[in-house]
């Protein structure tokens, strides 16, 4: 294969597909008419105090979807103490955990009913591909129905100890938690933060990623119909990282913060949170190592490999960005992805069929571009893509260079777009040196037959998941987070539980 691009895509896909008859499509713009999308706070919907707002587009089109309130530090400051208030009335963490269960049953039987029209409002905002934003509802309903569970299960302990003393440890609720998210997958963000916190009888308040809030909003919008929760417990505030985010990691009255986002504006959290002490939990970025063995099922490695890359157009944090192939194979297996990627449906990301969306914005698209000219320069060899599709919305070509060394910057740097780097290797120990030598520990998977190499890897490998012979496949009871800079803390599965939750250990005299 030659080092120009081959890819077929129909960039006229985006402005030719009508969309009018998606299931969810004319709910989704009802919803969206109604402008503009305000903030929640203590059980109102209200405009920002300034007044101030903000539009979201649809980056497959470049039009505006709706106005959203721009909220700032005054805002914020009005929803912790509402979510204060809440939280001290204990009418939901003082509540009965069976309670707390069917309530979380109950939001999660509404997103259920609502799921077509909450794909099809992530897809506007996101540009993901409905299929994918239809699992993402899917995980979501998933991820709270596992977090309903829970409540009746938050145990404490009692210690063993002398005749005379009883000891024995509560597990209680944080209090106030600031939730942070991404733009990158935004309602199964929102669900994996709001979900055990709730279930733990903390209160919120949440701040979604500005370029991609609509599926938070309407989520609050469905659990405000639901009408299981006092006021104040769960609070939405809209706006830019830099004011409505600082202001909820700075601010004394939140307890714990939780973000989502880049490592360099997850350390800036944890600067800004020293003042009250916040417990802070951080999922950061990461630059996943994808490792092919040679007796690996090449087929299913391949497709999977395909998938890792440019599945959400790699805006994935665990995408698998960095493929190790055995030096044996690195040609046929980087041909082999080039050609399935090559064929890979970009266009309208709401039109059947389609695999693969825009990014999310110009900036993110120039950033993944500029990358691309780091490769060239870098002197990786360029096997597929390298450019812009069309001119309207933000797509990108899917991007493979091989003959990639792990020391380049296209291997070392999180590009957030769908650009695969095919790196060689020599074998096992190398296949692990080269995986760990990144700043970067989030995920990982490893392909072989043979199982005890898979859990010799999988155990060497330094990373919060690691997937054998398959790539990102989830379920809610699996914790996720990061070695090194990909994060502190775990989110999803027990580890949530713990998280959002603190432990008091009693003494008593008898
Ligand atoms: P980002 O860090 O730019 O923004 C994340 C959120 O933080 C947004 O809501 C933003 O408004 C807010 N923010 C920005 N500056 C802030 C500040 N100074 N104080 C408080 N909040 C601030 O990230 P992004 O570009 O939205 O998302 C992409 C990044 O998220 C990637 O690095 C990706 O790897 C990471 N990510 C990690 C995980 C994970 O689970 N580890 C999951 C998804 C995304």
């Amino acid at each position: 294969m030659t080092a120009t691009s081959t890819l077929v895509a129909d960039t006229s896909t985006p402005a030719a597909f009508d969309p009018s008859n998606v299931p969810g499509y004319a709910e989704a713009r009802t919803w969206l008419s109604r402008q503009p999308k305000m903030l929640l706070i203590g059980g109102e919907w209200r405009p920002s105090l300034s007044g101030e707002t903000f539009e979201t587009f649809d980056p497959s089109t470049e039009q505006p979807l709706t106005v959203l309130a721009r909220g700032r530090a005054a805002d914020v400051d009005l929803a912790v103490k509402a979510a204060r208030r809440a939280f001290e009335a204990k009418s939901w963490g003082g509540a009965s955990p069976h309670d707390r269960t069917n309530a979380l049953l109950k939001i999660a039987d509404l997103v259920e009913r609502n799921a077509a029209e909450l794909a099809v409002i992530e897809t506007l905002d996101n540009g993901t591909p409905l299929s994918n934003s239809t699992a993402w509802v899917a995980s979501a309903v998933r991820a709270l129905r596992y977090y309903a569970g829970w409540p009746t299960k938050i145990l404490g302990t009692t210690n063993p100890s002398g005749p005379d003393t009883l000891i024995y440890m509560l597990r209680e609720p944080m209090g106030v938690c600031g939730l942070i998210n991404p733009w990158n997958a935004p309602l199964t963000m929102a669900v994996n933060k709001i979900a055990p916190a709730l279930a733990c009888g903390n209160t919120v308040v949440m701040k979604p990623a500005e370029l991609t809030s609509l599926t938070a909003l309407r989520l609050c919008k469905l659990i405000e119909e639901a009408d299981v929760l006092p006021p104040g417990v769960i609070n939405i505030v809209t706006g830019a990282g830099s004011d409505a985010g600082s202001a909820i990691a700075e601010h004394p009255g939140v307890d714990k913060v939780a973000f989502t986002g880049s490592t360099g504006v997850g350390k800036r959290i944890m600067q800004a949170a020293t003042g009250n002490l916040k417990k802070v939990t951080l999922e950061l970025g990461g630059k996943s190592p994808n490792i092919i063995f040679p007796d690996a099922d090449l087929d299913a490695a391949i497709a999977a490999a395909v998938g890792g890359f440019c599945k959400n157009s790699g805006q994935i944090c665990s995408a698998g960005t960095r493929l190790f192939v055995h030096e044996s194979l690195h040609d046929e297996v980087s041909e082999r992805v080039s050609r399935i990627a090559a064929n890979y449906k970009v266009g309208a990301p709401l039109a059947p069929g389609t695999q693969m969306g825009p990014v999310i914005s110009k900036a993110q698209m120039d950033s993944v571009l500029s990358y691309i000219d780091i490769g060239r320069e870098e002197r990786a060899r360029l096997v597929l893509g390298g450019g812009r599709l069309g001119e309207t919305g933000y797509f990108v070509q899917p991007t493979v260079f091989d003959r990639v060394t792990n020391e380049m910057r296209i291997a070392q740097e999180e590009i957030f777009g769908p650009v695969l780097s095919v790196i060689p290797f020599h074998d096992e120990d190398d296949a692990v040196f080269q995986s760990n030598d990144s700043p970067y520990g989030l995920a990982a998977a490893v392909w072989t037959r043979d199982v005890s190499r898979a859990h010799r890897v999988a155990r060497a490998l330094q990373a919060g998941r690691v997937w054998i012979n398959t790539y990102a496949t989830v379920d809610p009871s699996m914790s996720m987070g990061g070695y090194k800079q990909s994060g502190i803390g775990r989110e999803m599965g027990a580890e949530s539980i713990d998280a959002y939750t603190q432990t008091k250990s009693v003494f008593m005299k008898l």
